[in-house]
């Protein structure tokens, strides 16, 4: 992509609105504005990580052998006046009438929904067990939309509803889940904990919070230091026992401030850390809790019908975006990790004068492009040190810079944007080398 073309609209002065370091960097970075309070629009360079981070998550949940579909962001009143949970869900939830005076909701969850789609189609155990997600729009009318996308009105989450016969299956239905979760995070380059929890409003006695540590976290989090040698990406066939690895988790402690009760907490004071964190997803088995106030039974193997077990699994997705940020970032700007940089790349041309200078960077940038490399290409006539703290600011993992003096010498220099390391690579193996 050429930065000439694209929509990158960079501020230089920190905007004051902001609060915490990923608000700032992603409004001037360009990656977002706001439309209303809580609520922004994606701009290209956020689209991008976005896309990314869905794509991560998308990836594990096939992986655990859930199937992928997508439900409408408007949902029926009924349906919730069926759980109970029309009236409880209180003023977070936006209610909306149409013109025929049919009463609305713009979805802040999908567990009425999902759970009429089954009982319409789900009749007997033998199709079970199920597993169903979708990467969706959400609305919360949150009382103190704040932090940028981290606690937005609208925002985007995957979440899933596993349907199971018996307690005990739904229960590896979650734990497939709490793998998932777990490779997910690491995936993206951050290092989540998964906490037990209270099950709040979505009920049930099983859940855990996945928190990510930031100083900036709306939580304080307590939790013992061996958490930092357990490996996240567990490598193991999903449908096997995956009992001894949550149990291998769950063992060690790790409570959220709501939860957190130093009396009943055993772990010594030198092993026990702790900080503040971001909730990046939460799980929760709840068994017939919405199955049975809308009926939504299937017939067992001895011919009786029972409530079918489930649970739910959300991640904030685009919550995530802000996560990743506060975890990487220093005082120039942002640094992605690769997985999920919205380029791998950023060629700057240091002198768009000379046409010799243009030439070599034209043909370099088509060749990293005919490579597959993603790479954003300053064609601008910007000067050379506003371009390389632009770079800094979008935080791609790798900068080349190509001018005159390198064109002589048949060099481009190469920075690294985490380590900040800068070398000298010959203009015929730096294509090779960004592969
Ligand atoms: P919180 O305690 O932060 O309000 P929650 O318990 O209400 O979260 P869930 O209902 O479990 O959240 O939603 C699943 C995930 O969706 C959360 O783990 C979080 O990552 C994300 N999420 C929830 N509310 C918001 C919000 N207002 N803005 C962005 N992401 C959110
Ligand atoms: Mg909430």
């Amino acid at each position: 992509m050429r930065l000439s073309r694209y929509f990158l609209p960079t501020l230089k002065e920190t905007p004051s609105e902001a609060k915490i370091a990923s608000h700032r960097l992603m409004l001037r970075a360009g990656m977002i504005r706001q439309g209303a309070a809580g609520i922004y629009s994606w701009l290209p360079l956020g689209h991008k990580v976005l896309k990314k981070i869905e794509q991560i998550v998308r990836e594990e949940q096939d992986r655990a052998g859930a199937v992928e579909m997508l439900m409408p962001t408007i949902q029926p009143a009924e349906l919730w006046e069926e759980s109970g949970r029309y009236d409880d869900y209180g003023k977070e939830m936006l209610r909306i009438e149409d013109r025929h005076e049919r009463r609305m909701l713009f979805g802040p969850t999908n567990e009425e929904m999902i759970t009429d789609i089954f009982r319409r189609e789900v009749k007997s155990y033998r199709d079970l067990p199920k597993n169903l997600y979708h990467i969706q729009w959400k609305f919360r009318d949150e009382i103190r939309p704040r932090f940028g996308v981290m606690r937005g009105r609208e925002f985007l989450m995957k979440d899933n509803y596993s349907f199971d016969l018996t307690a005990e299956d739904g229960v590896k239905s979650y734990n497939a889940m709490f793998v998932a979760y777990l490779r997910t995070f690491a995936r993206l380059g951050l290092r989540a904990i998964p906490m037990r929890a209270d099950t709040g409003p979505i009920g049930g006695d099983l859940s855990h919070e996945f928190i990510i540590l930031a100083d900036t976290g709306e939580s304080e989090v307590f939790f013992h230091k061996d958490f930092e040698q357990l490996d996240p990406m567990v490598d193991v066939d999903p449908s096997s026992d995956l009992q001894p690895i949550v149990d291998e988790w769950t063992a060690l402690y790790a409570a959220t401030d709501e939860i957190h009760n130093a009396d009943d907490c055993d772990v010594t004071d030198g092993d026990l850390k702790t900080g503040r964190g971001i909730e990046v997803g939460h799980i929760f088995f709840f068994g017939d809790k919405y199955s049975k106030p809308l009926n939504a039974s299937v017939q067992g193997p001895d011919g009786k019908n029972a409530f079918v077990q489930m649970g739910s699994y959300g991640i904030g997705v685009s919550r995530l975006v802000g996560g990743i940020i506060e975890a990487s970032h220093d005082e120039n700007g942002i640094i992605w990790p690769e997985a999920v940089a919205p380029f791998k790349v950023g060629l700057i041309s240091l002198n768009t004068k000379k046409e010799d200078c243009v030439a070599a960077c034209d043909k370099l940038y088509r060749e990293l492009m005919d490579a597959g490399v993603d790479v954003l290409y300053d064609d601008t006539n910007e000067r050379a040190g506003g371009k390389f703290a632009n770079m800094d600011l979008i935080g791609l993992p790798w900068q080349i810079a190509l001018g005159p003096r390198g064109l002589e010498n048949g060099v481009v220099e190469l920075k690294n944007r985490a380590t900040g390391e800068r070398e000298e690579v010959a203009l015929d193996a730096i294509v090779a080398r960004m592969t």
